[in-house]
């Protein structure tokens, strides 16, 4: 039986290989959770021996426990991969199929934030998605990762691209062509049959710069701020909020705007870093920090809450970045400074500065939470909104919807993430509702082609601007 006193880190640096320790450790931990900043300077984070080291310590006690089976795929594929081994334990397993795991991963955090009673400061100290995290940057390093990945990563280049006024309809129509798909999954490994948001040139920013309304509306004499709002806030438009769903964003202005919170868009701005994340990019994601920051820590020294219409957007700006960069002032302004939109909505409404007049009632919402709005531990806080409309019942999906970043488009995952999501559109259907949608516009979307029944997903915050009758 291996110790675990040598742990010492929760990227794993001198993790002891093969604990067993399950059944002398103590269950839980009565200590407030902690979690370890991501040490992806120190050139050990990159050592593979460790890694695997690590990366067998934590599979271990991962086997013994088996809470987090339901969570992703990630889970069965190692509870199988050791079930089937020579052994039927970890050290059966060829450190070859540690990658399968891993693969599997897309990060979401559930099994961190959710599910694990092990997580620092338990002696055991496991952070599973930091793991992941730490394996796909090796994995990255090494060169593991294909060109196509690579470009599907880079949301904000694709989407400049395709969002180009006469590029637009040729890309929009080439997405629903039969032969065009098959070439796609051939040379980016894009399923055939996965759905895939358009793109608009009359991006998000765009049209907020048409509208006049920039900074002229930012009258400070009408500006009310709360012991935790300032009531001005900045969008931060995120790539699918201006390229694929700027009716999101532009719902989102309006909505801010009927409660009287002034709004801007962020000066300047390029994709939070998340897509590259989760490929293990963090060469990238650092150079994505440097772009945004300075921007936002410059509004929020001006007296601005920033806001973002994507959860995962908002996690990476809130914990990611923060962890990978825990000495860095303006990053740890920004992640206290940026809010998600309904966690926003429901703290003016307890400072009585909601605007409760709807028009309209929504009838039943079959409400998808996101996985990256759960985890950042704010409550159900769409729920809550939602409920503030007359004659409105919300019935709460909280499963993972399987899209997870480019996760249910690839081919080599589309067939599991389709698995994944059934559950949801299970729950959807004997809803019956009147509506249904999730805080994450691509959870949503996914939702709705796995649905295949030609209904059509609406994000909350456009449910909300429904209520409340804006035109
Ligand atoms: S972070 Fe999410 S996807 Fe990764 S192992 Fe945990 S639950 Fe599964
Ligand atoms: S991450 Fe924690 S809760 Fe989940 S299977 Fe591993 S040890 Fe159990």
């Amino acid at each position: 039986m291996s110790s675990t006193n040598d742990i010492t880190n929760q990227s794993g640096f001198t993790g002891a290989s093969g604990a067993t320790g399950a059944s002398i450790a103590r269950e839980g931990s009565l200590e407030a959770p902690t979690r370890h900043p991501i040490d992806w300077q120190n050139p050990e984070f990159y050592d593979e021996n460790r890694l695997f080291a690590e990366l067998e310590r934590v599979y271990d006690l991962c086997h013994g426990c088996r809470r987090c089976v339901s969570l992703c795929n990630a889970f069965p594929t190692l509870f199988d991969l050791v079930d089937e081994s020579s052994t039927m334990e970890v050290d059966g397993v060829d450190k070859k199929d540690y990658w399968n795991v891993i693969d599997h991963c897309y990060l979401c955090d559930l099994c961190y934030q959710t599910k694990c009673p092990y997580i620092p400061p338990h002696e055991w100290n496991i952070d599973f998605p930091h793991l992941m995290l730490r394996a796909k940057a090796v994995k990255y390093k090494n060169g593991g990762v294909t060109a196509s990945e690579k470009i599907l990563s880079s949301t904000d280049a694709v989407g400049k691209l395709a969002g180009i006024p006469v590029v637009v309809h040729a890309v929009n129509a080439a997405n629903k062509n039969k032969t065009i798909r098959k070439l796609l999954d051939k040379a980016l490994g894009v399923h055939p049959d996965a759905g895939i948001p358009g793109y608009h040139s009359d991006t998000l920013r765009k049209r907020f710069k048409g509208d006049g309304h920039q900074d002229s509306d930012v009258q400070s004499a009408k500006v009310k701020p709360t012991d935790r709002t300032q009531g001005q806030v900045a969008i931060f438009a995120t790539c699918f909020g201006n390229y694929n769903e700027p009716d999101l964003g532009e719902d989102l202005v309006r909505v801010l705007r009927h409660n009287g919170i002034s709004v801007r868009l962020v000066d300047q701005e390029q994709c939070c870093g998340m897509p590259k994340l989760e490929l293990g990019d963090l060469e990238s994601v650092a150079k994505a920090k440097e772009a945004n920051i300075p921007h936002l820590a410059k509004l929020v020294d001006e007296g601005w809450d920033i806001m973002a219409p994507v959860p995962s957007c908002v996690l990476m700006f809130r914990q990611e970045l923060p962890l990978m960069f825990p000495d860095d002032d303006d990053v740890q302004k920004v992640g206290n400074a940026i809010f998600d939109p309904f966690e926003y909505l429901m703290l003016r409404h307890k400072a009585g500065l909601l605007n409760t007049s709807f028009l309209e009632s929504l009838g039943t919402v079959s409400y998808h939470v996101a996985c990256h709005q759960r985890v950042q531990k704010i409550g159900a806080k769409t729920r809550d909104v939602l409920q503030l409309v007359p004659d409105t019942d919300v019935k709460m999906i909280e499963r993972c919807s399987g899209h997870d970043g480019t996760y249910g488009v690839k081919t080599r995952y589309y067939d599991t993430a389709m698995k994944i999501v059934k559950p949801v559109v299970s729950r959807v259907k004997q809803a019956d509702a009147d509506h249904y949608g999730s805080d994450c516009p691509m959870a949503g979307r996914f939702i709705e082609h796995a649905m295949g029944d030609g209904s059509t997903t609406e994000h909350p915050i456009s449910l909300i601007r429904k209520a409340y009758g804006i035109q």
